[in-house]
């Protein structure tokens, strides 16, 4: 008989498989453990939980659930252009963020493309890619920092998109504005960039390139509302460019893609300014709390400018089994080749203590 493999494309069998942070019923069922007393430190949400503007408007809108939403998004867009500084034309709304990945993808990368991407980059950009057959060129890093001119490098005539993620999933690092504008100007015109700003609200001051986008720069920055506003489970997130770079987008998204859910709560949590910042400054202590401990356990980390660490340990696998046992998940990054690191999410202090207690007692002290 034929199997269902032999009929497949052969890009779908090839590509890795994503391994997701471990879900806080599985970790309770296979520890014998209340799901209420796993902490879940894997996936880089929100501690604090979602915003609670988000989760009103949402808990509102589900009596409209009966109807298609509404497949432009217009009143979001328009909204969220005033908030970006954008016009609604340069605002394509995915299923997550990384459903505009996927839309990059499908619009620009077939056999014999190149896609460039840092090693250890977040592993969307891999997959994706390799589900449309590109090649993917990998850049190495430097201090597990994206190296720019590395990336510049290795950019050839059959380049056709370029992802950074600043901060860059797993390994919390950034880079500036500066760094990413000068990279930007040196690129040849038929390379399309993306910014990946998942963790934008994590910093300070996130590199604005609408200036870059404004003068003709084929540039795309991406948003999601999983992170900070802590909307993961109803996948929302958004890319915003040139309006000719939206359309075409726009050719490639299903119909319905993002649910009516996910619309109104992303156009209350847009207003949640107030969750905004309390989650900042919780991430604030807790990035200060957890690296202090680490420092304490004589631990090696990434310094992090996300809402996550990467920590080096001398057997990750067997750190990583004696937290779950423990009912707490971290992320193991053998998929991202970072074998010997965990990720860890930052928590809120209670949290983050019972993380730092386990280490402690793990290294019997
Ligand atoms: C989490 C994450 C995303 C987006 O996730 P979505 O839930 O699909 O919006 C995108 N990029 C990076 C680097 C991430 O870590």
């Amino acid at each position: 008989m034929i199997s269902y493999n032999d009929l497949a494309r052969k890009a779908v069998l090839s590509k890795p498989v994503y391994n997701p942070g471990k879900p806080i019923e599985m970790v309770a069922m296979e520890c014998g453990l209340d799901p209420a007393t796993i902490l879940k430190m894997a996936s880089n949400e929100n501690p604090l939980g979602s915003s609670p503007l988000g989760m009103e408007a949402a808990r509102n809108a589900m009596e409209g659930v009966f109807l298609y939403p509404e497949n432009s998004s217009y009143f979001f867009r328009e909204r969220l252009a005033g908030i970006r500084g954008v016009n609604p034309d340069q605002l394509v709304i995915g299923h997550g963020s990384s459903e505009i990945i996927h839309l990059l993808c499908a619009a620009f990368v077939e056999p014999g493309i190149d896609v460039v991407m840092g090693e250890h980059a977040f592993i969307a950009y891999k997959l994706a890619t390799l589900l449309h057959e590109g090649n993917c060129v990998e850049a190495p890093l430097i201090d597990f920092r994206h190296d720019l001119k590395a990336m510049r490098d290795v950019v050839t005539p059959q380049t056709r998109l370029i992802f950074l993620p600043s901060p860059n999933n797993p390994t919390g690092t950034s880079n500036s504005e500066s760094e990413i504008v000068e990279f930007v100007r040196s690129l040849p015109d038929y390379v399309v960039f993306c910014l990946d700003e998942a963790y934008a609200e994590y910093i300070d001051q996130p590199p604005d390139l609408r200036p870059l986008i404004a003068e003709g720069r084929k540039v795309i920055c991406t948003r999601t509302f999983s992170k900070i506003y802590g909307l993961a489970g109803l996948r929302i997130g958004y890319g915003y460019g040139h309006p000719d770079l939206v359309d075409l987008l726009n050719r490639v998204r299903p119909a319905f893609n993002v649910n009516s859910l996910a619309l109104a709560a992303a156009l209350g949590a847009l207003e949640d300014d107030l969750f905004l910042e309390k989650s900042k400054t919780c991430n604030e202590a807790g990035l200060a709390q957890l690296t202090d401990g680490f420092d304490r356990l004589g631990l090696e980390y990434v310094p992090s400018t996300g809402n996550f660490i990467l920590v080096r340990f001398e057997n990750s696998d067997k750190v990583y089994a004696y937290l779950h046992d423990k009912g707490i998940i971290v992320r193991p990054l053998k998929g991202y080749a970072l074998p010997e690191h965990l990720r860890i999410t930052v928590g809120t202090e209670d949290q983050n203590r019972s993380l730092l207690n386990a280490l402690a007692e793990y290294f019997g002290n």
